[in-house]
Order: structure tokens, then C-alpha cells, then sequence
């Protein structure tokens, strides 16, 4: 028979909703606050389970002095006591401590996390601490069932997931300036008699990049698995400084044979609402306290600036309405026609058919004019990809995009060119060498079908299920220029 024997850990998550009172518990945690008053100490300890704090009550004369005087925000303990009923708001139960322990210390003048409100600025600057605060851990755990959830609407409806190379060798779309892979001395790179650097003495004999999309070996996988996803990272050396773009992100790129652009509509709306509606079913806690924090944002800002929508609420209504679906040419006539292009209050004015749109054109689509998420289709060929499929009209092309409230694009697709002569054809206008594509082509060679799919940016996503306003808040160590700190 053992003599001592040792007690599990209890998460916190499920200690706030015990009412074993009597019971004898082990909880661990780090601090987030400590209040004393008279004869004993009030700690709250997290683990990061829930937003929930154990509320540990310990009396003076049963844990020592020194070891009280150890305890600040952000000390981890290990904590023996008898669960009991509360007898304050807010919580059930609390634990009388028999017994602390100091796992690790905390000195309070050297912590950064003190226990109030903290900036997101400096949040950003401190992300190794950061999932310690209520809104970083909310958000990661949202994170997390949104990563799930994304699995599982795959899954449930067979798609197969695929893992597509990280490291690649053509920039399929030409969808940004990429990140070079390399493993030459960047001070003194083998070169050819002609004094060029030569590629072929390089790790994999030729000039790689991170990848930018997934999408060309998802097709190929496609064209056999009929139904895949790759979720994967994706890189992108855009030097552009938005709220909305990382350099590093993920992104959900599904790729679907015998479905053309309706299919694929079809299928953008059905996940996006799937995902929405698994947050509000398995994300309650979280996204009441996200909201709360937008409810509190708001109020510092001027009345006619204040959202009508509370955060639950924007997200049922993309529940409830049917996303609007118009051609682009349709778009720019809304655009051309709308009081923020007459009273000139786009940055960017419309000018003519063929622009390229901004978010705040795609903003103004859905905030001002449709007010739900519109799906743009048939866009001028000439801002799209190579690969897209292209229109009778012989100007457009069978892309699709999902404009979202305050992101603008949260996903971008297309039915892809399945025809081999076309394609190849548009891949000659735009100067794209078909002979490195070889094995691209092929499958237009061999067995080719009607097929579509499309890119969910995960981080996009991530805004709006929780209304923060910065992409870097929404992924645990953002990569931006100028920045790769953690
Ligand atoms: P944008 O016009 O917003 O820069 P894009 O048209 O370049 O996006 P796509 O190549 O269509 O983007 O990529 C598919 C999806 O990936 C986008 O709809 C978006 O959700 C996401 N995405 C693209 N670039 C970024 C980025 N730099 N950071 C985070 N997400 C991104
Ligand atoms: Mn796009």
C-alpha cells in the first residue's frame, strides 16, 4: 500500500464547477492577483484552462509567512485544500489552503504582466508573457477550437487533408514578394564564369522560396483524391505594414474536382458559417469576454463611430443572411455610384472597369451597401491569376472572393483553367515559363476535369470570430517587417 498517496492536478476549468464541497484538491497555476485582508491572503490563480481563476483563500495560521511573502502576480504554485462554497459573487467554490508551495518565484518589481490593464502595444511587445492575460488566453483557446473545427468540417464532409511542400520552387502566383531559402554564404555564393550566382551549387540545385499558396500540389492532389485541404503556413514578404497581413500566416486552401465556381461559393459560405456558428457553440466563455472588451473599446470612442452589432450579434447575422453574390462589373457600377466615391471619401477612387478593389471599396460593399457578406465573382482577367478560369466574354475569369465586415477579403478562389491549350496560352501572355510547370500541366494533359477551390486566410478568420482589430494580436508570435522578435 503506498503510503503517500499523491493527488492529481485538477484543471481549474473543472474546479470552478465542482460542488464536491468537503473534497480534498490539488490545483496549480500561476497568480494573477493577491488581496489580503486581516487574517488571510485572497489568491487568483489561472492555468489557463478557461478564463476562470481558482479563488484560493489562505489563512495566516495555517501557510507560514514566508511563504505568503513569496507570492505575487505572476508566481507559479502548487496548491493543497479543502473545496468549499463560496460565499462571495462570481464564483461557486473556493479552496482553503492547507498547504502552498512556490513553484517558481515572481519578482513583482521585474514583472512585466502587472495585474491591470495593459496596452496591446506593449502586449505585442511583450508576447513571450502574453498568454498569460485573460485576453490572450482567450483568444489562443479560440484559436484552437477555430483549428479544430476547420479539421473536422473537412473531415466530415471527406475531404482529405494534404500536406503540401513549405519549401518551393516556382512562385505560382506571383501572389507577393517571397522569402528565399538558401543554405549559400550569402557574403560569398558560388558563381558561374559569368560571375552570376550560381543556383545549381544551391541545396536543392536551383533557386527555392517559402511557399505562397498551397495551391498548385493541392490541385494535383485533387485531380485524383477529388476532395482535399491543405492547412499549412504560408509566407508572404510583402512590405506592406496593414492590420490585416502577416508575413507568416496560415491558410486553409480546399480543392475540389467536378465542382465549378457555384460549387465553390457553395462550399465558402457552408464553412465559414460552419465555423462561426462552432465558436458560438464552443466558445461562450471566450467570446463573451471578447465582446466585453470590444463593448468597453467602443465606449471610448465618439458616438457615431460605435458599432451597432455587439460581437455575438456579428456573428449570428453572418448566420442568418444569405451572402450576397454580384460580379465584379456589377461592383464597380455600386462603387461608381455610391455617396463615399461622389463626396470623395475613398482613398482611392474608383476610376474606371478593370481597377483592382481596396478594402475600402470591399468594406463599403458590405458595411454601407449590403450590409452581409458579398461573394464578388468574374473579375477582370488581367488583376487575376494564370490559372483561373476564363470567361466567354473573354475578359473575365470564374474568380471568387468573400468580403467580410471589417476585413474585406477573408477568402479568395477561383474555378481553375482546365483546358490545356488556354492555359497555356494565358501562361504565355503573362510571361510564365511553361516548362518549369511541366508537371502542373500535366494533369490538363492527362485527365483533366472541371475543377475549383479556394484560400481562407486562418488569421482573417481569427478577426472577426474575435473582434480584435490587428492580425498580430490574432496569431501567438506575429511576423511582420521589421519584426520576428519570440
Ligand atoms: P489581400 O488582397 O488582402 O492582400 P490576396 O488577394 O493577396 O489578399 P490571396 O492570394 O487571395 O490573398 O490569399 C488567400 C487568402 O489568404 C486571402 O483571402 C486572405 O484571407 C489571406 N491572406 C493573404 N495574404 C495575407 C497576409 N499577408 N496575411 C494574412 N492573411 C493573408
Ligand atoms: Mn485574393
Amino acid at each position: 500500500r503506498k503510503k503517500n498517496k499523491i493527488m492529481k492536478r485538477i484543471k481549474i476549468s473543472e474546479l470552478t464547477n465542482s460542488e464536491d464541497f468537503g473534497s480534498e484538491v490539488v490545483v496549480m497555476g500561476w497568480v494573477r492577483t493577491v488581496r489580503v485582508s486581516k487574517n488571510v491572503a485572497f489568491i487568483a490563480l489561472n492555468d489557463g484552462s478557461s478564463l476562470r481563476n481558482a479563488q484560493i483563500v489562505a489563512d495566516f495560521s495555517t501557510i507560514n509567512e514566508d511563504i505568503l511573502s513569496r507570492i505575487h502576480t505572476g508566481t507559479s504554485l502548487s496548491v493543497v485544500g479543502k473545496l468549499v462554497e463560496s460565499m462571495g459573487k462570481g464564483q461557486k467554490n473556493e479552496v482553503q489552503a492547507t498547504k502552498i508551495e512556490v513553484l517558481g518565484d515572481s519578482d513583482p518589481d521585474l514583472y512585466p504582466m502587472q495585474a491591470k490593464r495593459h496596452s496591446l502595444e506593449f502586449l505585442r511587445e511583450n508576447a513571450h508573457l502574453r498568454f498569460r492575460t485573460n485576453l490572450f488566453g482567450a483568444i489562443n483557446r479560440v484559436r484552437h477550437h477555430m483549428i479544430f473545427a476547420i479539421h473536422k468540417f473537412f473531415n466530415d464532409r471527406g475531404f482529405y487533408n494534404v500536406h503540401t511542400p513549405i519549401i518551393t520552387a516556382s512562385d505560382c502566383e506571383g501572389a507577393g514578394e517571397m522569402f528565399q531559402v538558401t543554405t549559400f554564404d550569402i557574403n560569398n555564393p558560388p558563381r558561374t564564369p559569368e560571375k552570376e550566382i550560381d543556383w545549381s551549387e544551391d541545396f536543392f540545385g536551383r533557386q527555392t522560396n517559402l511557399t505562397v499558396s498551397g495551391q498548385l500540389e493541392g490541385e494535383l492532389a485533387a485531380l485524383a483524391l477529388s476532395q482535399i485541404y491543405t492547412f499549412g503556413p504560408t509566407f508572404r514578404a510583402e512590405n506592406s505594414n496593414t492590420s490585416r497581413h502577416l508575413a507568416e500566416f496560415w491558410m486553409i486552401e480546399p480543392e475540389v474536382a467536378f465542382a465549378d465556381i457555384h460549387d465553390n461559393m457553395d462550399l465558402a459560405e457552408d464553412m465559414l458559417k460552419y465555423l462561426v456558428q462552432y465558436a458560438l457553440d464552443n466558445c461562450a466563455e471566450d467570446l463573451e469576454f471578447l465582446e466585453q472588451r470590444l463593448i468597453n473599446e467602443e465606449k471610448e470612442k465618439p458616438q457615431n463611430e460605435r458599432s451597432a452589432m455587439t460581437l455575438r450579434e456579428k456573428l449570428r447575422f453572418v448566420l442568418d443572411n444569405k451572402f450576397e453574390r454580384i460580379t465584379y462589373t456589377e461592383a464597380i457600377e455600386i462603387l461608381k455610384n455610391s455617396p463615399d466615391q461622389k463626396k470623395n471619401r475613398f482613398a482611392y477612387p474608383i476610376k474606371e472597369w478593370g481597377a483592382d478593389l481596396q478594402s475600402e471599396h470591399e468594406r463599403y460593399l458590405v458595411e454601407k451597401h449590403f450590409k452581409k457578406p458579398v461573394i464578388l465573382t468574374d473579375y477582370p482577367k488581367e488583376i487575376k491569376a494564370f490559372y483561373m478560369k476564363q470567361n466567354p466574354d473573354g475578359k473575365t475569369v470564374a474568380a471568387m472572393d468573400v468580403l467580410f465586415p471589417q476585413i474585406g477579403e477573408i477568402i479568395g478562389g477561383s474555378q481553375r483553367e482546365e483546358d490545356l491549350d488556354k492555359l497555356t496560352t494565358r501562361m504565355k501572355e503573362m510571361n510564365i515559363p511553361a516548362e518549369s510547370m511541366w508537371w502542373y500541366l500535366d494533369t490538363r494533359r492527362f485527365g483533366t476535369v472541371v475543377h475549383s477551390g479556394y484560400g481562407l486566410g486562418f488569421e482573417r478568420l481569427m478577426l472577426f470570430v474575435t473582434g480584435m482589430g490587428n492580425i498580430r494580436d490574432v496569431i501567438p508570435f506575429p511576423r511582420t517587417p521589421k519584426n520576428a522578435e519570440f
